[in-house]
């Protein structure tokens, strides 16, 4: 089979307070909050989504928001920096609307040939926008707050600070298509030919202690076309002398899940069904969708659930 050129698909966070992170995303950074369910391991707390205008793969930013949880630390084995993809020339712009939200960021510096500006969420996480040239093709979401020609078009990238910096990305090129482009220092940046989640960055640190909490990323999903992409994807894997769990059904996309060799938790999610085929347009991110499974139990799980509103 021919290697895919995929990328991120999606990348999943703990995080504390709901409501203030959907206003966070949906607000400040001009989101679209595109899915309120449930995490499906713990159906009383939930699961968030928030993503560009395509809903496409690519552009996920999701969440289980825990309110009562202690503020995470980060270390190494860990994605440590998210980065979204925003037009080159739109510095302006963001540093305007950050002054006026009150949002602290650093930039725009250079890295890799691209501006970037770094900030933090409420839960201080470290995100950045990367201002790409020739991103603008893709859409931004055009209801949002931030005007679609300086919006987010997705991920750009994320930042992986690992000891084991070689063996992931000897895996990000076996298994998920990825090629090395540039070194710099410790970071070395891997790309795929995507046009949005493109990017990871291997940073290679000693190992360091973190504490999980609110804040840190609890794993980064990678792109399969398919089921069989993916089974492809699996069997490599474990050809990596690695342990991929069997395949998940997440309704909007499926899931296999394995620990990298940094100790970063990986999915290869499919690209496939999505959000649209689970519920109406106009109830996507409104109304609390739940799997068939978890239905009969909608009346207690609402009624346990703090309600979240964009
Ligand atoms: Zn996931």
């Amino acid at each position: 089979m021919k290697k895919p050129q995929k990328g991120i698909h999606h990348i999943t966070v703990l995080g504390g307070d709901g409501q203030r992170t959907t206003d966070f995303y949906v607000k400040t950074l001009g989101l679209r909050m595109i899915m309120k369910t449930v995490n499906q391991d713990d159906p009383s707390t939930y699961h968030l989504f928030y993503v560009n205008g395509t809903k496409k793969p690519g552009s996920s930013m999701t969440f289980f928001p825990w309110p009562m949880a202690v503020q995470g630390k980060s270390g190494s084995g860990e994605a440590t920096v998210v980065s979204f993809s925003v037009p080159a020339g739109s510095e302006a712009y963001w540093a305007e609307r950050f002054g006026e939200q009150d949002v602290d960021f650093k930039g725009p510096f250079e890295r890799f040939g691209r501006n970037v500006m770094r900030f933090a969420d409420p839960d201080r996480l470290k995100l950045e926008l990367v201002f790409e040239p020739g991103i603008g093709k893709v859409s931004a979401w055009d209801k949002g707050t931030v005007p679609p020609e300086h919006g987010i078009r997705g991920f750009w990238g994320t930042v992986l600070s690992i000891k084991e910096a070689e063996a992931t990305g000897a895996l990000l090129e076996k298994v998920f298509g990825f090629e090395k482009q540039e070194e710099d220092g410790n970071l070395s940046l891997y790309q795929t030919k995507a046009d949005i989640g493109s990017a990871v960055i291997l940073e290679k640190t000693e190992p360091k202690q973190g504490t999980t909490g609110r804040g840190i990323v609890h794993h980064v999903a990678f792109r399969a076309k398919d089921d069989e992409e993916q089974e492809w994807m699996r069997r490599e894997v474990i050809k990596h002398g690695l342990h991929p769990t069997r395949q998940i059904d997440r309704h909007f996309f499926r899931s296999v899940y394995f620990q990298s060799p940094g100790g970063v938790l990986f999915e290869i999610a499919t690209d496939g069904p999505g959000y649209e085929a689970v519920q109406a347009e106009e109830d996507l991110g409104r109304k609390i969708w739940l799997p068939e499974s978890l239905e009969h139990r909608r009346e207690m799980i609402e009624k346990r659930l703090p309600e979240i509103t964009v």
